[in-house]
């Protein structure tokens, strides 16, 4: 068996791995050796189907000492006027780049694809069958708790008969290799989330016609508007005037439906169909664009989960729905983020990056590493960073956002961590404040909103959460 020596061993070299060690590096002498099963660095991203892009401005994402794009905004198509978001080619050759010009060019990072961690500080090659017991002086980096699944490496929970052409969205680009006899000529989108959203607007925009796409949506979903989560400053209204929307929403709120219907309100969620009630909230970000698109498709099918597939349709929950010869039911029921209880993140000799704060998993684990690299013992670096729920249920949202500003709160007492979360690129909003004139009386009132709402907000977050509504 093969040994190694090295401080931190980081099991996972998708974005949460990758931000982490990035900032450990930044911030410590330390040596880091990074293990995945893949290939290539990225995670997830390199399993991503050919037309995925992030939800959120590239800006805010990927590790803090290289730049992900170019801060332009898209000038044309359904994030026109909105800042860039990286296609999934682009996050893959970002964090390719990460890795051959950042992390192993700095002599103390050493990297091992292709290589499954067995636990106890021991990998094997998936290649050579080799394999390598790590000596860690320091600790061992647990990077793959999100356990991020997408639909080309899962496997759908419901049967699916022979002869059923059920595909991935990877497949769609590719359908032109088919001949012209064999193209489906009707589209089952199976699932509801961000994918099948992305599936959705790619039909519509490369010519597929609305009627022959049908959409299986067994719970519909808050959307995020991608109008308040923009990096420039020119954004301040939306951005900063969103925040301030959302505290007074979050302070004035009498139910946990009038919580949602006062930021509908404030157009900071959204929903495909206003005459439904959605019953989840993922944080799954949208330009007014796209939900426009989506509305173009009307035959939605509201009856529950999918059970089976067979030659002549679909038996859901509620019911069956057939569906003509040369259809293509097309897979998005990978839940990206599955449910998991929370654990502290530092664990004597064991770190779990997780949410400290949400939406954001690469900030929240280069902000862990910061942590990590500058304060003394573990009580003091859970309290800077307690872990934050990722919603999945409406009522999860309350307590994601408590979460959200008690850290909040925390960073802001430590003057050294507030400004490197200032000076980080992948913090949202802490440069515009900066950035705001003393004589900007406009802006100023702006902000002033949202420090007079913060307390009431926190306060009636609590009483929504503790009534259960
Ligand atoms: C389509 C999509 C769009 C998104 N858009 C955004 C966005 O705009 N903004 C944002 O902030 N977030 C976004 N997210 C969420 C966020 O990017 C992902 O959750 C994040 O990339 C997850 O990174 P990760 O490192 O936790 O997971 P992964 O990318 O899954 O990486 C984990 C790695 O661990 C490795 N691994 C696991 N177990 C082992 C083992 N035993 N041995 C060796 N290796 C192992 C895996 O091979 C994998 O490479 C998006 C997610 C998806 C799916």
């Amino acid at each position: 068996m093969n040994t190694l020596e090295t401080d931190y061993l980081v099991v996972g070299s998708g974005a949460v791995g990758l931000a982490f060690a990035d900032t450990l590096l930044q911030e410590t002498d330390a040596r880091i050796t990074i293990v995945d099963r893949h290939g290539k660095p990225g995670g997830h991203w390199n399993d991503a189907y050919a037309f995925v892009a992030l939800h959120q401005p590239s800006a805010f994402y990927g590790v803090n000492s290289l730049p992900l794009g170019s801060n332009r905004k898209d000038a044309v198509g359904v994030n026109q006027g909105l800042y860039e978001l990286a296609s999934g080619p682009e996050v893959s050759g970002y964090f390719d780049a990460v890795m051959r010009q950042r992390l192993l060019p700095s002599g103390r990072v050493s990297y091992h694809p292709m290589s499954d961690y067995l636990g106890g500080g021991r990998f094997v090659s998936m290649l050579s069958g080799e394999e390598t017991q790590v000596r860690v002086a320091r600790k061992t980096v647990d990077a793959t708790f999100f356990g991020t699944s997408v639909p080309a490496t899962h496997t759908p929970r419901f049967a699916v008969a022979d002869g059923v052409d059920l595909v991935p969205p990877n497949a769609l680009p590719q359908l032109w290799m088919k001949p012209a006899a064999q193209r489906p000529q009707q589209f089952v989108i199976v699932g509801a989330g961000k994918t099948a959203m992305d599936v959705g607007v790619w039909l519509l925009g490369s010519g597929a016609r609305p009627e022959s796409i049908h959409w299986v949506v067994p719970r519909d979903s808050w959307l995020l508007n991608r109008l308040h989560v923009q990096p420039g400053l020119e954004f301040f209204q939306e951005t900063l005037g969103g925040q301030a929307a959302q505290m007074e929403a979050f302070a004035a709120a009498s139910s946990l439906d009038d919580l949602f219907e006062r930021l509908e309100a404030a157009g900071i969620m959204m929903r495909i169909d206003r005459s439904v009630h959605p019953s989840m909230f993922h944080f799954a970000t949208m330009s007014t664009g796209e939900i426009e698109t989506l509305r173009r498709i009307t035959q939605v099918i509201r009856m529950g989960r999918v059970q089976a597939i067979d030659g002549q349709g679909l038996a859901l929950d509620q019911g069956r729905v057939d569906m003509p010869p040369r259809t293509l039911y097309i897979d998005c029921t990978a839940s990206a983020v599955e449910p998991r209880p929370g654990s502290p993140i530092f664990q004597g000799d064991r770190i779990v990056p997780q949410l400290v704060r949400a939406p954001q998993p690469a900030f929240s684990a280069a902000l862990i590493a910061y942590v990590e690299a500058h304060y003394p013992d573990d009580a003091t670096k859970n309290a800077l960073c307690a872990t934050v729920p990722f919603p999945h249920k409406l009522q999860q949202y309350l307590h994601c956002n408590m979460a959200n500003m008690a850290n909040q709160f925390r960073w802001g007492q430590d003057k050294a961590l507030s400004r490197w979360i200032r000076d980080c690129r992948l913090d949202g909003f802490g440069k515009v404040i900066a950035a705001t004139s003393p004589d900007d009386t406009e802006k100023l009132a702006v902000l002033g909103r949202i420090r007079a709402a913060a307390m009431p907000a926190m306060a009636n977050l609590q009483k929504l959460a503790a009534q259960g509504v």
